[in-house]
């Protein structure tokens, strides 16, 4: 019978349209950063939303907000969220598509009245951009016991202004201390942000996982010298050997083949003028990978290159890590299930890993967490023109609501749970 529930696509895309007006821009997208008074506005709008669907609404000591419709037994709820802050060149459906959809399916089954056995949750989370306020995924981390709040409140964002003053500000200081949210399990949908799914001309990507992440900072110190009168094998040339260290950053992503990615994202040669041999060079390396395994080959392979092309050139070397965060798997069970529903469906799907972080990922290690992803267009996102057909929303977010409907166990007229 709940089998052939599905979602109110329209009432879904006018909540998302809605919340797109706070903050929009004038090429489309939005800007709300976080505590901002854009954010405000999105927070009191989609509070409001909560409590017309009769949720019962709490906020946490750094902000995030959780609206939960009852279940039939006194049960961790069943959780759905995301985000509603943005860059400051946002789309309309990065982290939104998350609550939102959450809200639609708390309404579809309002309106069917139908009964969980578990409660469920919708939530969003603050500061899941790291747009304003360093680090990022700064609210779910805290509720979930990945950051300390005392520090978080302290955080001073680019604007000198620190998160619990911006709080205060706003009327979001609530009072639940974290480690209070405990849900029995934390589904995510979230448009791709990249070009897999459309590519590929697939409706749905049962994510595995968040890819593990490793910055690296490598400077070489040489002597700069004539370009003219010195000759090669005199040379101790800081910016060949990080040109050398960026080929060898190429050669291990293709070596080692999909997932793997090497990014350098920075290179800089001091003096740094046409006819100069290179005194400096400072360069960093972003490595990402879905194994920890492999991601730490790759690391060591590239430091151990970077040491041999500076010696052979008479260079310096330091190497100073930038971050490193271990990859997150998604539970297996949930993964298996969002795939076999978007093929009950009639979805075509595919796992994938994530290339961003994303709130799962804080669950991911206290509760059973998965993601849905569906497509975006041309792979934008953190772009005015995201965008993402409304289609494939729908596809996603009814896989979601059965998804969620199995995960929280329906409860018939005669009190049996289905
Ligand atoms: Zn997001």
């Amino acid at each position: 019978m709940n089998g052939n529930l599905r979602i109110d696509l329209d009432r879904l895309m006018g909540r998302i349209f809605r919340l797109g007006e706070i903050g929009a821009l004038p090429g489309g997208g939005v800007k709300r950063l976080a505590l901002s008074d854009e954010d405000k506005i999105g927070r009191d709008l989609v509070t409001e939303w909560m409590r017309d669907l009769g949720l019962a609404v709490s906020v946490d000591r750094i902000g995030n907000v959780w609206g939960i419709r009852p279940g039939a037994e006194d049960l961790a709820p069943v959780m759905i969220g995301s985000h509603i802050d943005s860059v400051a060149t946002g789309g309309l459906y990065d982290g939104v598509l998350g609550v939102l959809a959450g809200l639609e399916i708390i309404e579809r089954l309002n309106d069917a009245g139908i009964h969980t056995r578990h409660p469920l949750a919708v939530g969003f989370f603050t500061n899941e951009e790291g747009a304003r306020f360093p680090p990022d995924m700064m609210g779910s981390g805290v509720n979930q016991g990945a950051l300390d709040l005392d520090e978080m409140l302290t955080a001073v964002g680019i604007d000198g202004k620190t998160v619990g003053v911006e709080l205060e500000r706003i009327g979001y200081a609530g009072d639940v201390p974290p480690g209070t949210l405990r849900p029995a399990c934390f589904l995510e949908i979230h448009v791709e942000q990249g070009p897999v799914l459309e590519e590929e001309g697939i409706e749905i990507g049962a994510v595995t996982g968040v890819q593990g992440i490793s910055w690296t900072e490598f400077t070489v110190s040489g002597v700069s010298n004539h370009a003219g009168t010195t000759p090669m094998r005199l040379r101790h040339d800081a910016g060949i050997v990080s040109a050398r260290i960026a080929a060898e950053a190429r050669a291990i992503a293709d070596d080692l083949g999909p997932p793997q990615v090497a990014t350098v994202g920075v290179i800089e040669f001091g003096p740094g003028l046409v006819n100069v041999v290179p005194e400096s060079a400072r360069l960093t390396v972003d490595l990402r990978n879905t194994d920890d395994a492999v991601l730490k080959a790759a690391e060591a392979r590239l430091r151990t290159a970077a040491e041999c092309f500076a010696a052979a050139e008479g260079c310096g070397l330091e190497v100073r890590k930038l971050a490193r965060f271990a990859p997150v798997p998604f539970d297996p069970d949930t993964v298996d299930l969002i795939a076999r529903t978007a093929e009950a469906l009639g979805h075509s799907v595919r796992r994938m890993p994530s290339g961003a972080g994303h709130d799962a990922q804080m669950f991911a290690p206290n509760c059973p967490t998965a993601m849905v992803f569906v497509p975006s267009k041309d792979g934008l996102s953190h772009n005015v023109k995201e965008f993402t057909a409304p289609e494939d929303i729908r596809a996603g977010a009814d896989v979601l609501l059965q998804l969620a409907l199995s995960r929280a166990g329906v409860v018939d007229n005669a009190g049996e749970t289905s």
